[in-house]
């Protein structure tokens, strides 16, 4: 890292890869619904719970086998401790007469249990995967920051264990605020990354108020930029919404070339695109995962996003609200 608090990036492999399919899978931006002017569900490609065999399933499977040992131990505590996502609730129900300050409440507790950013938005169809189906109506999102002395690291192992570490601590967190709502006598149950296969996570901490969408197709929020990880209770408890905010992320991916530059497979559109009917930034699936699994998990692009710099993004943010004002 520079002074700056800039990433430098080192010993970046080539996107040039020792593995191929026999038959190549069907594109993975298709299934995504690229060009695809009609609103829908999204679908899985990659990563899966083990139900289901998807399309890249092969590919998921490379992912798992060249792990290093210190990435799994994270993995496999975290699929461990994730048995317990969901439990008895308590027969007694803690009425709610208000729901505002009953959402201060949760956000204290998951605070109190170490997340960093919490927001709540509701369940709806657009965050719930094709095929999954979700009773419980609202989602509190958790994210936690990972330590950028190890993330600096991209793409190598050493900052994929970081990423598994902060998943695996996220959902610790989810899982005892989940446990905390059901002896409330509230169903809630704890949804940890990445292999939480319900439910679209980005999309729901954006309605949650938590960040924007960056080109490089990953969350920016203006304190801890992209260097964090999400996780998620789902709950019945009665809970007042956030709103999504604007910190400026559009008015200065539309002019930044950063990520798209160090992108090693070239995988970030310049603009945004038409994903099952929405315009929005999104990442090249065929380019990216195929380097993304070569690389333990790549994040080239949201390490050297300058809001994920500590300490810039208020700053930043300010700026570029300001700037915005100023154009007639
Ligand atoms: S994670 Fe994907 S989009 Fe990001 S830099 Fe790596 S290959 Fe490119
Ligand atoms: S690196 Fe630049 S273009 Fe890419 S997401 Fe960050 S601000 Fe946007």
């Amino acid at each position: 890292m520079s002074s700056s608090g800039r990433v430098r990036l080192t010993d970046v492999p080539a996107p040039e890869y020792a593995f191929g399919y026999r038959v190549p899978p069907r594109s993975g931006n298709e299934i995504n619904g690229l060009g695809d002017p009609k609103q829908q569900q999204a679908r899985h490609v990659f990563h899966s719970a083990g139900d289901v065999r998807l399309d890249w399933q092969a590919l998921d499977d490379f992912f798992g086998l060249i792990s290093s040992w210190r990435v799994l131990r994270h993995v496999i505590t975290n699929a461990w401790q994730l048995r317990n996502w969901d439990g008895p609730v308590a027969a007694a129900r803690c009425p709610v007469e208000d729901r505002r300050a009953m959402a201060e409440k949760i956000k204290e507790m998951a605070q109190g249990l170490g997340a960093e950013l919490v927001g709540i938005s509701e369940v709806t169809n657009d965050v719930v995967y094709e095929g999954r189906s979700i009773s419980l109506r609202y989602a509190v999102c958790l994210g936690l920051s990972m330590d950028r002395t190890e993330t600096q690291h991209v793409p190598h192992v050493r900052a994929a264990v970081e990423v598994m570490r902060a998943y695996r601590e996220a959902s610790r967190i989810a899982i005892r605020l989940a446990r905390n709502i059901r002896k409330m006598g509230w169903p809630a149950r704890a949804y940890g990354n990445p292999n939480s296969t319900d439910i679209l996570h980005i999309p729901l901490a954006i309605n949650a108020g938590i960040g924007q969408l960056g080109k490089h197709g990953s969350m920016i929020n203006e304190t801890l930029g992209s260097n964090f990880r999400l996780a998620a209770v789902l709950t019945d408890l009665p809970l007042v919404c956030d709103e999504p905010v604007d910190i400026g992320v559009d008015d200065l991916c539309l002019q930044c070339q950063r990520c798209v530059i160090d992108c090693p497979p070239d995988a970030i559109f310049q603009h945004k695109q038409l994903v099952r009917g929405v315009e929005k930034w999104y990442v090249d699936f065929d380019k990216c995962i195929p380097y993304f699994t070569k690389t333990h998990g790549c994040a080239i692009c949201i390490e050297v996003c300058p809001w994920s710099v500590p300490g810039r993004g208020p700053a930043l943010s300010q700026k570029l609200l300001a700037k915005r004002a100023m154009r007639p």
